[in-house]
């Protein structure tokens, strides 16, 4: 069954071949007090030590290093100021290549240059994210660059799943992975990887409670928009797609729970991560230990590895956090 399926664990095997020595093998490190406080064992995957910090290099990376040369030298592009575009500046730069970065004149300047120093050709248009994407379509069109988008390709999932392979090596009889989850290439390409190896082990989404357009989706049986909302977990935030061709398909197939967090759980799981574990994540890094330190996964019965997926966050956002100062994005019902 899981042959039909757009990335299978034979495309991921020949991805980790394809990135190695280009990106990390991040750490993988038992937490005591989440071990403890959950009776199991509980390891984290700590990839937001990533290069430019968050997993998105190995799916840019992978997608980048899987082009012809000719397309190669044309360049790549993508519409994304967060971490996809981060790691896609840095994987062509890497590899001779160039990646193109369209954004709206609305994008912050610091954004803006960080993309541009990590080697991208940015290029300012319009006032929307939508009118950033059609001039993604128009340099696809006109000038022959690749567009590499941040979930739906399948070289992009094989390249996230190399993670599930790495968790496996460092807990083979790990039960449960908590993994994050938006548009899911994430997701997908780790429970390819887990479930190829350990078909029993299971594989948990973590999303915000807010504009989780994944979990609608699923719940709809089809790809479904919904209204983004501000969110800690900023990275999660967008839809998936209405025609999304890989990542939604792999995620109805392949992962056995979707759960919703609340803004104050997002928060806890930063403060944890950084009091008792002395890492800096972002909200959509955080929301593995939210889920574990909320209660809502029930009972725990053999070890889970938690996915540590990213540190680009504010820290003065971060800062205010770890305060409990203020909520940056209003208070839920939780
Ligand atoms: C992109 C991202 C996610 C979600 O990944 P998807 O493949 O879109 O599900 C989670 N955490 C961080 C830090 C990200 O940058």
């Amino acid at each position: 069954m899981m042959t039909a399926l757009p990335v299978t664990l034979a495309d991921i095997e020949q991805a980790a071949a394809r990135i190695e020595g280009r990106v990390q093998h991040t750490p993988f490190v038992m937490s005591a007090t989440l071990s403890e406080r959950c009776g199991v064992p509980v390891g984290l995957k700590l990839e937001h030590q990533q290069a430019t910090g968050s997993f998105k290099l190995r799916g840019a990376t992978n997608a980048v290093l899987s082009l012809s040369p000719e397309e190669r030298v044309r360049g790549v592009v993508a519409a994304s100021t967060g971490n996809h575009g981060r790691a896609l500046a840095y994987a062509a730069k890497a590899e001779g290549s160039v990646a193109t970065i369209c954004m709206s004149r609305l994008v912050p300047d610091n954004k803006v240059s960080e993309i541009r120093r990590l080697g991208a050709d940015v290029r300012i248009v319009g006032r929307s994210q939508d009118e950033a994407q059609v001039e993604v379509g128009r340099l696809v069109a006109e000038d022959g660059l690749v567009m590499v988008p941040p979930f739906d390709n399948a070289a992009v999932v094989a390249g996230q799943g190399t993670l599930g392979l790495e968790i496996v090596a460092a807990m083979p009889d790990v039960a449960a992975v908590l993994v994050p989850l938006s548009g899911g290439g994430l997701a997908a390409g780790v429970a390819a990887a887990v479930k190829g190896r350990l078909p029993q082990a299971r594989i948990i989404g973590l999303t915000m409670e807010r504009g989780a357009a994944m979990k609608a989706s699923l719940d709809a049986g089809r790809p479904v928009q919904v209204e983004e909302v501000p969110s800690l977990a900023d990275s999660l935030g967008g839809g998936i797609g209405l025609d999304n061709a890989v990542t939604f398909q792999m995620c109805r197939a392949l992962l056995d729970d979707v759960i919703l967090l609340s803004e104050a759980e997002i928060a806890a799981g930063m403060r944890h991560a950084y009091t008792h574990e002395r890492e800096v994540v972002e909200g959509a890094g955080a929301v593995g230990i939210a889920a574990l330190l909320s209660g809502r996964l029930g009972r725990l019965d053999g070890p889970v590895a938690v996915i540590l997926s990213g540190r680009n966050v504010d820290m003065g956002l971060h800062r205010q956090v770890l305060n409990g100062e203020g909520k940056p994005f209003g208070e839920d019902a939780a």
